[in-house]
């Protein structure tokens, strides 16, 4: 076996017995770099990941490798940039790139536009649940600007909007190469925002806004509350409107329901098409469940891809997820999973708990993604490692379980109810200016809802 080989039986193995959200937390960016002797060289990309692999994973990982290659005793691990990686690919050398493995979707991201090439209208399934948002922006895409705008597609979690508001500026970059599109997060939108108001930038920042033929908004419930960032949006929306610049967006929610939203902007939203994603049905779901396998070489028998989608009905991602499990087993034994095989792995997708948090768990996720004991989150330690995951913590539960700040304080070792509102609202401030510390929240709160 080639260290290629081995990583990537590694990684199916692991990804069988742990979450998918600390899965990709831990083992994105890995990879063998050398296997020397019984010695293998485990590259990873920082030292936080080094830590972790070598308290948390070491043990299975050299079990693992150890039976697949009874001469392997030992494992290390080295901090390896993604490039230093790359360039030793090229010469040939036994090392590789865990991403081409996992095909982790950030890399093959345009920079200009921000468009991932995997979301295109190709592969994407219609149902009756989708029909009207899927022709909707099959329109705009053929005709940008001058049918409906702006398009405004709305639906719950794991649905589809994304992917069909990337597919949209994919087909327009595809059809005409000279049109400018621009994909952007709100929650991107927002920190471009705060930062350009801190650095004086303001005006470059709106220029690339100006200056696109199609800008795609995704997440639009994000500007909730935030006045500035609704104002200058407001502006370049005009702007791009009156150009018959095409604006496609989408939310979690209907335009009206989107809370302290500016009455401006919401009409503006209402002012072009509205078309909301439901759940798709039975059939559809096992329509996406068979095209999402075939693209992914896996071949199943029906009663499986039933049995995945009447089990998961909400969300399209957790069925992808469901998938993914089988996909590993498959790439590990190769051979497909049988209906009795798939059951028995897809038993915690299938049968999680409801997800919820609880004041527990987020504790528990917090101490868990910091490495800290629980027991030293919440007692009177002031040691400045504890302090900062300690105010994540309080954060946490204002945010996700509504807590009063005494019943906070409470938890953490009677702690004044002050120093609750302290944390929160420091937590709130670095929020909203440090992206780095949204990312690092989203996947606590993944720890938290997805284990
Ligand atoms: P949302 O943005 O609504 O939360 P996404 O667009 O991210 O949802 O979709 C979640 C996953 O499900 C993605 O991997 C996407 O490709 C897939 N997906 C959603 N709807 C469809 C569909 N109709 N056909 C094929 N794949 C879909
Ligand atoms: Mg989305």
């Amino acid at each position: 076996m080639t260290g290629e080989e081995l990583w990537q039986a590694v990684l199916a193995q692991i990804q069988l017995s742990i979450s998918p959200a600390n899965f990709a937390t831990w083992f994105k960016n890995t990879g063998i770099a050398s296997v020397k002797g019984g010695e293998v060289y485990v590259s990873v990309p920082n030292s936080f990941t080094k830590e972790w692999l070598e308290k948390k994973y070491d043990k299975a990982i050299l079990k693992i490798l150890h039976s697949l290659d009874d001469a392997i005793k030992e494992v290390k691990y080295i901090i390896t940039r993604p490039s230093a990686l790359k360039i030793d690919k090229r010469k040939g050398e036994q090392s590789w790139l865990a991403q081409d493995q996992l095909e982790f979707d950030e890399l093959k991201v345009d920079r200009e536009t921000n468009l991932n090439p995997r979301y295109t209208f190709e592969n994407f399934v219609v149902g009756p649940f989708n029909e009207l948002p899927h022709a909707a922006s099959l329109a705009v895409s053929k005709n940008p600007g001058f049918v409906y705008n702006p398009l405004f597609i709305y639906g719950g979690v794991g649905l589809g909007k994304t992917h069909l508001l990337q597919a949209v500026g994919n087909e327009v970059v595809k059809n005409v190469s000279s049109k400018k599109v621009k994909y952007v997060s709100a929650e991107k939108f927002i920190s471009g925002v705060i930062s350009s108001i801190k650095n004086q930038k303001m005006e470059a920042f709106k220029t690339q806004y100006h200056q696109v033929d199609v800008l795609v908004l995704d997440d639009v419930q994000f500007l909730a509350g935030k006045e500035k960032t609704q104002e200058e949006f407001f502006h370049i929306f005009n702007s791009l409107y009156e150009k018959n610049r095409q604006i496609v967006i989408s939310s979690d929610r209907s335009p009206k329901t989107i809370p302290a939203l500016a009455e401006r902007l919401r009409s503006r939203f209402e002012g072009g098409m509205l078309a909301d994603i439901s759940s798709p049905d039975f059939e559809t779901r096992v329509a996406i469940l068979k095209a999402k396998a075939a693209e992914r070489q896996l071949v199943l028998v029906d009663e499986i891809f039933e049995y995945i989608a009447s089990n998961i009905q909400k969300n399209i991602r957790e069925m992808e997820g469901a998938l993914n499990r089988l996909v590993a087993y498959q790439k590990l034994q190769n051979q497909p999973p049988d209906a009795q095989v798939a059951k028995r792995l897809l038993k915690n997708v299938v049968l999680a708990p409801t997800r919820i948090a609880t004041p527990n768990k987020i504790i528990s996720a917090v101490a868990n993604f910091y490495d800290l004991k629980e027991k030293d989150l919440v007692e009177a330690s002031r040691k400045r490692e504890i302090v900062w995951p300690r105010q994540i913590a309080m954060f946490l539960l204002r945010n996700e379980l509504k807590c009063s700040f005494p019943f906070i304080g409470r938890r953490f070792n009677g702690k004044d109810h002050t120093t609750a509102i302290y944390a929160y609202e420091k937590i709130v401030r670095e929020y909203q200016q440090n992206e780095k510390l949204g990312e690092e929240i989203e996947l606590i709160k993944r720890l938290v809802y997805e284990t």
